[in-house]
């Protein structure tokens, strides 16, 4: 492997150039038209243009990408996340073009990517999952009601293809089953061309908490910890951290054995994340996501391990260099995600900054792309930057990232830096272990 397409933007791609750089490895870095004057496209070694502003257009355009790879005389095309980077398809037409695919195999992607046909395989392999139906409901009304009854309201209806928050309907009584269903699978067809779904119990006051395996292509997997991501906004992770306050390791330990023998079974290759909720000491898996993670810095911050760099050496065939007991975890990290968003609504707010001034102070790491006169498109993610700092224990980490919130200026647009200013200075995220539902509750409290 010398050269890497990099077929994504933004703070992802700076940060897969940085560990490309430390390999010696040559950069191709795609754009759209929208992104051809980013200082990180000048940055790379050489860039290409794939399109139109418009995410369809140029960085979910399969075709575009490959034939922009070869044509850079690239051997390796790493995905970022978001975007083509758990398409399966994708996946198997870099592969097919005799390029290295920085990612898993294109049939894990397949299996992980059905959320009915990776709970039966999750199942299988003895990970926890929550009272549901066995597969995809039926069309029988009266069987439908029969495997809600024996799970037990309250459910939620969600479907095989879902993703990104959408595709999923909360049910608290009887009455209400039949036309959520029907609801559910009608969504499901027109977004993700599939109506299939599937009964799970709905857990009230959960947190969400997910467990980092990385693997090499000969089988050899260990666990790098967990994260606790329950701060969310709209079902999108706003601040997240490792460890997980108060979580069993014991428990932890145990069900990362179980996901790393589900990986086994599938042939995985390279990193990915178990997704589960945690309620009252118990995790159930909900899904995977087979692709690195937005907020894979915390656990780097407490390991010492670079996944980035993990994922281009066992892409590039390495076997993996070390063992589950060669892991160690140090302190405590958190992330904050800076977005370009109103500040009340949450909405996005594209446009120039005038002035980016990050703080830089010990145990504090920013990830971004922008800087003085970046304009931010309207095109994509409002994610500009994130903010992870590391200290010796969680309080130290909670004050660290005070000082470095005091510290980080964005002028010309508006961010949610007084939204994490706000969580920063909260009694109950400052004592931690938080259910998913406690930013949305605090913003509904405080709304006029
Ligand atoms: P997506 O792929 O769309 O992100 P997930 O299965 O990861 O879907 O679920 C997204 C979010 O929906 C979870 O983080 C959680 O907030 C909520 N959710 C999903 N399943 C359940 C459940 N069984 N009980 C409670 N909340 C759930």
């Amino acid at each position: 492997m010398r050269t890497l397409f990099i077929a994504n933007r933004g703070e992802v791609a700076v940060r897969i150039q940085r560990a490309a750089r430390g390999l010696g490895l040559a950069t191709v870095q795609a754009c759209s038209e929208a992104d051809v004057s980013a200082e990180y496209v000048r940055r790379a070694d050489a860039s290409v243009c794939i399109g139109p502003g418009p995410a369809a257009a140029s960085y979910l355009d399969a075709g575009r990408v490959v034939l922009a790879a070869l044509a850079a005389g690239a051997d390796a095309v790493h995905p970022g996340y978001g975007f083509l980077s758990e398409n399966a398809a994708f996946a198997d037409k870099v592969e097919r073009a005799g390029l290295v695919f920085v990612g898993p195999p294109a049939s894990a992607i397949h299996t992980m990517g059905d959320k009915v046909r990776a709970r039966t395989f999750m199942l299988a392999a003895g990970v926890p999952c929550l009272p549901g139906s066995d597969g995809a409901l039926p069309e029988d009304p009266a069987a439908c009601r029969g495997i809600a009854a024996q799970i037990g309201y309250p459910v939620i209806v969600k479907a095989a293809g879902g993703g990104g928050g959408r595709g999923m309907r909360v049910v608290t009584a009887e009455a209400d089953l039949l036309p959520s269903i029907e609801l559910t699978r009608a969504e499901a067809k027109a977004a993700f061309a599939n109506s299939e779904v599937y009964l799970e119990r709905y857990l009230t006051t959960p947190r969400h908490v997910e467990i980092q395996i990385v693997m090499d292509a000969y089988g050899n997997g260990v666990w790098l910890g967990e994260r606790d991501c329950s701060i969310q906004r709209r079902h999108q992770k706003v601040i997240e951290e490792a460890p997980a306050p108060g979580v069993g390791r014991t428990m932890l330990a145990e069900v990362a054995g179980r996901c790393l023998e589900a990986c086994q079974r599938m042939a995985y290759r390279g990193v990915g994340t178990f997704e589960f909720l945690y309620e009252n000491g118990d995790m159930f898996f909900i899904e995977m996501n087979t692709r690195l993670q937005v907020e894979h810095p915390v656990t780097e911050a407490i390991t010492g391990i670079d996944i980035v760099e993990a994922q281009l050496r066992i892409a590039a065939g390495e076997s993996l260099w070390f063992r589950q007991d060669d892991v160690t975890f140090s302190g405590h990290a958190i992330e904050c995600r800076i977005n370009a968003e109103d500040g009340a609504t949450g909405r996005p707010s594209p446009g120039r900054i005038e002035r980016f001034r990050a703080p830089v102070m010990k145990g504090v790491r920013v990830d971004t792309h922008v800087g003085d006169g970046y304009v931010v498109p309207p095109f994509y993610d409002s994610m500009i930057a994130k903010l992870i700092v590391h200290g010796e224990s969680r309080a130290a980490a909670v004050e660290t990232m005070r000082a470095a919130l005091a510290d980080l200026h964005i002028d010309g647009i508006s961010t949610n830096i007084t939204l994490h200013r706000d969580l920063l200075a909260d009694p109950g995220f400052c004592e931690g272990g938080t259910n998913i539902h406690y930013l949305e509750t605090k913003l509904r409290k405080a709304a006029p």
